[in-house]
């Protein structure tokens, strides 16, 4: 509810119900409709545009997922994505609240884009942050995303600070970030938070180019190739020789 008393409502994009890729164990995942960054590798590009698609309330959400419960085993639960959740960080607390009180785990899968006070409350009843940084070079993750590290590296510090568990993923993409000193940057600003649990690096594909085409955007990366599976082992084992917590997907 808002301070007038109405009905908090959040357009979701999609809902997928077996989803083992984001976050532990069998998860349903939402994805929120809406993300004010650009990334421009981004795979979801239809869920860019705010205030379209599906719309819920918080308790419709939940029964709608509620269903697919007894596949959630132990580590299993929810998995708020997007597009960007926090972009509707309100809707996203109700939604977890719920879940919390009926002792599904959650999940929330961003960018680290925002920290307000709204943004902390859904941290208060997240369980798990999946936090895509993209890029560790204020510069360069201007270039890539249209946003601003700053906010992220504020976003890091607070979990952190919080000892909210999380898992870092960072999608490769050659000739953007995928040197040695690249991960040795990313290695850095990562060490000596007890909360991190796993590093992500997630291979850059080209699947996400169809839709590009389709919604009548300029595609830039046609011509870059998914990075080698020696390069992706090698910076693997960069991070693994700093003794971070890293896998490959
Ligand atoms: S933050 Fe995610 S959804 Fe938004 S543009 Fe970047 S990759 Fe796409």
């Amino acid at each position: 509810m808002t301070t007038s008393g109405e009905e908090i409502k959040g357009y979701v994009h999609s809902i997928e119900t077996m989803g083992t890729l984001d976050g532990p164990g069998t998860r349903c995942i939402v994805f929120m409709q809406g993300c004010p960054l650009r990334c421009n590798y981004c795979h979801n590009p239809d869920t860019w545009q705010m205030r379209t698609n599906d719309l819920y309330s918080a308790n419709e959400l939940f029964s709608k997922v509620a269903r697919y419960k007894s596949y959630f085993g132990k580590k299993g639960g929810v998995t708020v994505s997007g597009g960007e959740p926090l972009a509707q960080a309100e809707f996203v607390n109700e939604f977890f609240a719920i879940c919390r009180q009926e002792k599904i785990h959650t999940v929330l899968d961003t960018a680290g884009f925002e920290l307000n006070d709204s943004v902390m409350k859904v941290l208060e009843n997240t369980d798990l942050v999946l936090l895509d940084i993209k890029h560790t070079d204020p510069a360069k993750y201007h270039l890539l995303t249209g946003g601003n590290l700053t906010i992220v590296l504020d976003f890091l510090d607070y979990i952190t600070s919080k000892n909210i568990d999380f898992w870092v993923r960072q999608v490769i993409v050659p000739g953007n970030n995928d040197t040695e000193t690249d991960i040795l940057a990313l290695s850095k600003l990562l060490q000596g938070r007890p909360s991190l649990k796993r590093i992500e690096l997630l291979a850059f594909h080209q699947m996400a180019m169809d839709k590009w085409h389709k919604l009548g955007l300029d595609y830039h990366l046609k011509e870059i190739a998914p990075p080698d599976e020696n390069i992706m082992a090698s910076l693997r084992e960069v991070l693994v020789k700093q003794g971070l917590p890293t896998k490959i997907m």
